[in-house]
């Protein structure tokens, strides 16, 4: 099979520069302006690569919507609030949360929203899923860019995390190096290589992953994230408000190459078709909290998806839904979204809050 045309522009910066950092190669995969995984097309759905909670069933938006709404509620309901999702995908957790929030008299005349999303692919996308709201709805490439009118802010993030890239070190005889995508001698191809000699990324490495990494381990540091992270924080320290963020991943940090690459619902070689597959990482929760905690704010202790969604009525939801429609479909979705060994526990959700946010729903008791 033919490289993909990124490959080829990623053998000829490593010809030239060297090996790369797995974050700078996941980057360009995922983010590359021309042949970026992300930039050119829309993954998700049963079409694409892969499906996400908000394209299950709309009871995931709607119930985070719900969320948001008691939130603002219990914040005192301040006149204006910034609604901002991350990675909004193709709009749809935002059409349904949106919906819902009509439930709360007042919160969405409060509401302006913001979606960071960096690709032009899905901005169309969402523009087109979101062409009829009457809530105001503005862009932004990237968090520094979410305007700041002194407004606190509800942040959401599904399965944006996993996606920001992350870099690699290996234990080895001599110490921790760094995992580098570098060219196979022999046949030219990209080829996994480690850094000759130690560097600073090493003192990222989360006390309790060293700790536990046996000679040979590969651990994940995710400084894109915690950077990310520490930026919210600051903002929700400053003007109010609170973050739901839920994804894959892990509650404490600790080994292990997490690193994978789907293309049609199929796990695929990390290092195969750069650009034509989805790259992502699992969470390391633990650290992420710590981020977030650093910079000012409270992060509530990390909850499955299943135990979240249940405490916010999901089975009521399912009822209502299997009665005005297909009651089996309903219910499978419901599974999905709940199970064990579905999406249940696999994802988790943090709650982040301002110093100055009451408890949050479902999450803080
Ligand atoms: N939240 C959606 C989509 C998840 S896919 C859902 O649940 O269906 C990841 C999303 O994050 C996509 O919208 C992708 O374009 C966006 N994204 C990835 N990296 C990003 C970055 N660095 N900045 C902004 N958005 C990014």
């Amino acid at each position: 099979m033919a490289e993909t045309p990124l490959a080829e522009r990623l053998k000829r910066r490593i010809a030239l520069d060297g090996p790369m950092t797995v974050a700078d190669f996941m980057a360009a995969a995922l983010g590359d302006p021309t042949h970026g995984y992300y930039t050119t097309r829309d993954p998700l759905g049963a079409a694409g690569d892969f499906t996400t909670a908000p394209e299950i069933s709309q009871m995931f938006g709607e119930l985070i919507g719900l969320w948001c709404a008691e939130v603002w509620r219990q914040m005192g309901a301040p006149d204006a609030v910034r609604l901002v999702e991350l990675g909004p995908g193709r709009g749809t957790l935002m059409a349904d949360l949106l919906r819902a929030g009509a439930m709360a008299p007042g919160f969405r005349e409060a509401l302006r929203v913001t979606l960071v999303e960096t690709s032009p692919a899905l901005r169309a996308a969402q523009e087109k899923t979101l062409a009829d709201e009457t809530v105001p709805i503005g862009w932004a490439d990237g968090v520094a860019a979410i305007p700041e009118d002194g407004a606190p802010l509800l942040i959401v993030a599904n399965e944006f995390f996993d996606a920001l890239p992350i870099r690699q070190l290996r234990r080895t005889e001599a110490g921790w190096r760094e995992v580098l995508v570098g060219l196979d001698p022999e046949t030219d191809a990209l080829a996994w290589t480690l850094a000759p000699g130690p560097g600073p990324a090493a003192a990222l490495i989360p006390e309790a992953a060293a700790r536990a990494a046996a000679p040979d381990d590969v651990v994940e540091i995710a400084p894109v994230a915690w950077g990310v992270a520490g930026a919210l924080a600051r903002r929700l320290a400053a003007d109010g408000g609170a973050a739901l963020i839920v994804d894959y991943g892990h509650g404490l940090s600790a080994p292990g190459d997490t690193l994978q690459a789907v293309a049609a619902h199929r796990y695929s070689d990390v290092l195969d078709r750069p650009g034509e597959a989805d790259l992502t990482a699992h969470v390391d929760f633990e650290a992420l909290a710590r981020a977030f905690s650093e910079a000012g704010c409270r992060a509530a202790p990390l909850a499955a998806q299943g135990d979240f969604l249940r405490a916010l009525g999901i089975e009521m939801r399912a009822a209502a839904l299997a009665r005005a429609g297909d009651p089996a479909a309903v219910a499978a979705a419901r599974d999905r979204l709940i199970g064990e060994g579905a999406m249940g526990s696999l994802f988790k959700v943090l709650g982040v809050a301002a110093p100055q946010t009451p408890p949050l729903p479902g999450l803080e008791g």
